[in-house]
């Protein structure tokens, strides 16, 4: 439980409103970035396997679109609300700005238990919930990806519904989707990856000439945290801890990486894993709190607050996850010298792999694999250098810096398309 009493939404606001003004921007500047331009609520009546109707309930906000088509994924999971996917669709604007994407932001959701639908009922949520936002969203205007708990075939639902609903073949109006229907083969790997990237430039500003063999752990085995893992050990990192919703793996002189990607590409959880010499389980606690280099949060927001700060042993923090820090938290943090590399920066891999398979639907040109995964680490480093120089320009934390730099793009674009009607 956070002490804060600020709303995670609050708290962002908050945060953007110190960004502008510390450039020198006037409420007159910013004032039509702090409020959501649009927000849909749905709900979809569904015939369950067993001849009963479920109404569910979801969402699509666009929180800016003033740089480009609204952009961000989707997330099945009971704990969505309104609150949650606009702080969502906020921080998807930020991170299109701090890496220079052409999109503005935004995020959908729909409250449910993915885990308790049949494959036939989730098509069938997934394929309402397009009809229901199929008015708002669309190539040029708002494009959906996948989030927590959604995926590739869920995209390839959504993308069938819309260009069927539409009579039109629309690949562009999602991303993240199955290969075979314009996915592409880098986007699944791609926020570990520029995870990966984000904690090597990091690491070399942090600790100078001696990246071999530190010690990293990562908190989830996920499409992020598991590649990020994979990637940093084949880097020369030595991953000590990761974990699962079941817990975690700690060796202190390093896990077998490949073995535990094995088991959890398999879709097993680590509570069946049999560990290897000098492996043992461990507490999510206690994956928080040991002692190492890095420490990655890739699982769930709202992981590290004022509550478990002061057990963190970790001298550098880089965030996979949406929002794994509360506010005061970070304070705290940065009071005591540990950098953090923020979401907004951190996780955008992501949106810049959806960015790169747009721009293969709308142009029907595809990228070698190897292009695919330069140009996402160019736009990605481009964005951390432009973070880093901000930093050093006003004597800010890369939060702050990475906020001033989303701000000041939103603001910049917003200033010269004017205000209209
Ligand atoms: N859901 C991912 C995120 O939070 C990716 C969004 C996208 O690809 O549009 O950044």
């Amino acid at each position: 439980m956070s002490h804060s009493k600020k709303s995670p939404f609050e708290a962002t606001l908050e945060k953007m409103r110190i960004a502008a003004e510390r450039q020198g921007y006037t409420p007159d500047d910013y004032a039509p970035l702090m409020h959501p331009e649009r927000e849909l609520a749905v709900s979809m009546p569904i015939r369950m396997d067993d001849g009963s109707i479920q109404v569910f309930e979801g969402y699509r906000i666009q929180y800016s679109t003033v740089r480009g088509p609204g952009k961000g994924g989707i997330r099945y999971a009971l704990d969505v609300d309104l609150e949650e996917v606009r702080s969502l669709a906020c921080w998807m604007a930020l991170k299109c700005a701090v890496v220079d994407i052409p999109y503005g932001g935004a995020k959908g959701g729909v409250t449910c238990d993915p885990t308790q639908l049949s494959k036939m009922e989730l098509e069938r949520l997934t394929r309402s919930y397009t009809m229901k936002i199929a008015p708002i969203i669309g190539e040029m205007e708002d494009v959906p990806a996948p989030d927590m708990n959604t995926n590739a075939e869920i995209m390839g639902w959504i993308y069938d519904t819309y260009s069927k609903l539409k009579g039109v073949i629309s690949r562009g109006v999602v991303t993240g989707k199955p290969l075979e229907l314009g996915g592409s083969a880098g986007r699944q790997a791609a926020t570990g990856y520029g995870v990966m990237l984000c904690t090597h430039e990091a690491v070399k500003e942090v600790f100078p000439g001696q990246e071999e063999g530190l010690r990293v752990v990562v908190q989830g085995a996920g499409n992020v945290g598991m590649v990020a893992a994979k990637l940093l050990h084949e880097r020369g990192y030595k991953i000590i801890a990761i974990s699962d919703v079941t817990g975690g793996l700690y060796n202190p002189e390093g896990l077998e990486i490949e073995a535990i990607n094995a088991h959890a590409s398999a879709r097993k959880l680590f509570d069946i894993y049999t560990p290897g010499t000098g492996t043992q389980r461990i507490s999510n606690a206690e994956l928080l709190g040991l002692d190492c280099d890095v420490l990655i949060p890739a699982a769930l927001g709202g992981q590290v607050d004022l509550d478990n700060v002061a057990s963190l042993k970790c001298k550098l923090l880089v965030e996979a996850a949406n929002g794994p820090v509360s506010p005061d938290a970070e304070d705290w943090l940065f009071e005591r010298g540990i950098p953090v590399i923020p979401d907004i920066l951190a996780n955008t891999g992501g949106v810049i792999g959806s960015y790169l398979e747009w721009v293969e639907n709308l142009s029907q040109l595809k990228l070698t694999p190897e292009d695919y995964n330069k140009q996402v680490a160019t736009i990605i480093l481009n964005g951390y250098a432009a973070v880093v120089a901000m930093a050093k320009e006003y004597q800010v934390c890369y939060r702050d810096a990475a906020q001033m730099l989303a701000m000041k793009r939103l603001i910049e674009t917003t200033k010269q398309r004017g205000i209209w009607p």
